[in-house]
């Protein structure tokens, strides 16, 4: 009788909400409380430091040694105030968590004793010995070398006892071994490319913000429950489970009321999260049974992505406090939704327009149109490379599987603005464009369209980019991904198409036509040219990815393949003219991305193999020997003829495990052998192929029979949590 479980399961069962002291105070008295933020600056700094660093800060403007010094004074006097002891450059490495290393404020005073200190030259940069981080080649081990350089755009905070400084981690050659270097870079780009387009509308424009509110999916699983799954602990996934009967057909976890004990997770979460300056402002039951969803009010790119980084970490910590644990893996189950991380994306400008929102006069949107058309061929020209960004081997259980975006990019308008769309394309620039319907929409001459009133309600859930009102909606991305991926990738995509786009639009006026009327000619060929990327129908049909693959979409679903568009020559070109990623930074990531995959689905295969042998087998035959010997005892009492009667359903139980269980003994060797034979393969890209085309589907094959093994085997004697319980006990 497996005991363990059964344990597992009661003290899940029995566990109550925590009761969480609710701070007295409002929102507004603890949010950024453990953030230098700008109050603190003015607080902690003298006034010539201060107006230095949000100089820094605002216009990326160098900052003196003098200024480093003193800041980093103001800082460690915060600090200290604040209980802190110690300090850590605080990055993203390519591993897609943060890595921190902490040291002490201490230095010797020279007199024998110490004293507490942060220098300003430790305050901007360090050397941490980080050899062991993925760096796809970049970094020999005899020039290992990396820096930590600090980002003084994403304010410090402290966690715990310990200050967090965001760094940048490059390479000795200049290399960005992570992801806020390309990330900054991207929205420089983004920035001057954007600024010189909205400078043709309106040259007050100085600079350009590109904006991010993710949507945080996860799962909440009872920890003791979760410890007595190694699968989830080891891969973050279970790799066998059979079905609950109830899933999520009855849909009454979306939105439903939120169960006590993970309303008292959520609020000490939101709490711990505001005083962290990260503005959480939604919470709900997502589709899934136990799956939820955390969003908070966008930010700055650049600092959103910072505090989702930070998010991900509070929230596993958080959870334990609770006595769960929080699932990020994007299909920690089989069989029902997986998590994504909605990735609401924008551009504004410091004259506080955002320029995807549509605008009151026709000047607004002709500006309007503008960036939509360029997003569109942005996306259109780099669609692959999009989805390049966000695949994973957690990812790819998700994209494609009839729950979430499918593993083709296409965008989503609304039937409005297709239509506006459509009448710009087949318009001349002298006529006048009446739209029918509520909104109205005209456009007359060349630019003079109305004000646009944007039907926000015509949603398509199953599109991986959508526009949704003010924003497009990245939807593709997954829930355990750093943001920066997506974000470095669109960016810089975009970036490249508006530079191209003020260029052609130069060549139009040179050639003698005005402003306006350029730009409606190059956005009536753009419009002609994007025009496979916008589709508004189902995204998970199979209709549709014949129809993309007509389109000249990219349709490729083999994960490995999809990591080629890294490195292609348009892509190098893209992120060279950016000056967002070197060819060198391109490869090297594409390497580190393909090492990555291989190492998730060799873990996985070595969990599996080790729970079929040593955990579900030897129940199974348990089990199974329990029938024999009762089928024996039948003919010693009976006799042969009577019991032969008797026993049949046995039998035939008998012969089923035994089928299964050969089967899932063959299999695992066969996945042994085959790991083997793809380990001695030197190439990466060809591992990770061989891991792709053999062993990710052996891993199906075999759990399907340990699945079926738990339908036929006593429950009693089943070793592992099943679905039912993970899923519903909370
Ligand atoms: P949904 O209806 O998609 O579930 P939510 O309200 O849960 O919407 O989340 C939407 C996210 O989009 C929030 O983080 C919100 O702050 C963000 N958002 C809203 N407007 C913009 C914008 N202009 N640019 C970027 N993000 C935005
Ligand atoms: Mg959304």
């Amino acid at each position: 009788m497996s005991t363990l479980r059964f344990k597992m399961v009661e003290q899940a069962i029995n566990r109550k909400a925590i009761p969480v002291p609710h701070p007295a105070e409002r929102p507004a008295d603890y949010y950024g409380i453990q953030v230098f933020n700008e109050e603190k600056m003015r607080k902690y700094l003298p006034a010539k430091s201060y107006d230095a660093l949000l100089r820094t800060m605002r216009h990326g403007t160098p900052l003196s040694r003098e200024t480093a010094e003193s800041v980093a004074a103001g800082m460690k006097q915060w600090a200290m105030e604040m209980g802190a002891t110690h300090y850590t450059h605080w990055f993203q490495p390519l591993t897609g968590g943060t890595a921190e290393k902490h040291d002490a404020f201490i230095e010797h005073d020279g007199r024998g004793g110490i004293i507490e200190e942060l220098s300003g030259k430790l305050l901007i940069q360090q050397e941490p010995d980080a050899s062991s981080f993925p760096n796809g080649g970049i970094r020999n081990t005899f020039e290992a070398r990396g820096y930590s350089a600090w980002d003084a755009t994403s304010p410090a905070f402290i966690v715990g006892t310990t200050l967090c400084i965001p760094t940048i981690f490059i390479a000795y050659t200049g290399e960005a071994l992570d992801f806020k270097a390309p990330l900054l870079r991207a929205l420089h780009a983004v920035d001057e490319a954007a600024t010189a387009v909205c400078r043709m509308f309106d040259p007050a424009v100085n600079k350009v913000f590109s904006y991010l509110g993710w949507e945080q999916e996860y799962f909440l699983v009872d920890e003791s429950l979760w410890a007595a799954r190694p699968d989830l602990v080891l891969t973050g996934r279970t790799l066998m489970g059979h079905e609950s009967a109830k899933n999520q057909q009855l849909e009454d976890h979306y939105f439903g009321s939120i169960p006590s004990r993970v309303l008292a997770f959520m609020k000490d979460l939101e709490y711990a999260c505001l005083r962290l300056g990260i503005p959480v402002k939604t919470r709900h039951n997502e589709v899934a049974p136990n799956q939820f969803e955390l969003a908070p009010v966008f930010e700055e790119t650049n600092l959103a992505n910072d505090h989702n980084q930070l998010l991900l970490s509070t929230i596993r910590e958080v959870a334990r406090k609770h006595c769960f644990r929080c699932l990020l893996h994007e299909k920690p189950f089989k069989g029902i939704n997986g998590s994504g991380k909605h990735n609401n994306w924008s551009l504004g400008t410091d004259t506080g327009v955002n320029l995807l929102s549509p605008g009151k006069t026709p000047h607004d949107n002709l500006q309007f149109v503008t960036f939509l058309v360029n997003i569109l061929m942005a996306v259109y020209r780099y669609n692959g490379l999009l989805k390049a960004s966000v695949m994973s081997a957690t990812n790819a259980h998700r994209l494609g599987a009839n729950e979430a975006p499918p593993a083709i990019i296409s965008v989503f308008l609304g039937s409005q603005l297709s239509r506006v769309l459509d009448s710009i394309e087949t318009s001349t620039s002298e006529e006048t464009i009446v739209m029918d319907g509520k909104s109205g929409f005209r456009l007359s001459g060349i630019a003079h369209i109305p004000e646009l009133l944007l039907d926000n309600t015509d949603r398509n859930r199953t599109s991986p980019f959508a526009f949704t009102g003010n924003r497009f909606e990245f939807r593709a991305v997954g829930s355990s991904d750093n943001c920066a991926d997506a974000m470095i990738t669109l960016n810089s995509a975009v970036a490249a198409q508006l530079t191209e786009f003020k260029q052609e639009v130069e060549k139009e006026t040179a050639a003698g036509l005005s402003t306006e009327k350029a730009i409606f000619t190059v956005l009536k060929r753009y419009i002609k040219t994007c025009k496979p990327i916008r589709f508004d129908g189902n995204g998970y049909s199979d209709e549709w990815k014949v129809e993309a693959a007509r389109r000249g979409l990219d349709t490729e679903t083999s994960v490995p393949l999809i990591f080629d568009r890294l490195i292609e020559p348009r892509s190098i070109e893209m992120f060279a003219g950016t000056g967002v990623l070197s060819s060198v930074e391109l490869h090297a990531r594409a390497e580190v991305k393909l090492e990555t995959y291989t190492k998730k689905i060799q873990i996985e295969a070595r969990v599996l193999g080790d729970l079929a042998m040593n955990h579900i087998l030897p129940v199974a035959s348990r089990y199974q020997s329990m029938l024999l010997d009762k089928v024996s005892k039948f003919s010693e009492i009976f006799g042969s003829d009577e019991a032969g009667e008797l026993a049949e359903q046995d039998r035939e139980l008998i012969i089923k495990l035994a089928g299964h269980m050969k089967a899932v003994q063959r299999q695992v060797e066969e996945m042994v052998e085959a790991r083997k034979v793809a380990n001695r393969i030197e190439n990466e890209r060809d591992k990770a192929i061989a891991y792709h085309d053999t062993i990710a589907p052996m891993l199906e094959s075999i759990r399907y029979h340990i699945d079926k093994l738990e339908l036929i085997v006593d429950n009693e004697m089943w070793p592992l949590p099943k679905y039912r319980e993970l899923l519903f006990l909370r």
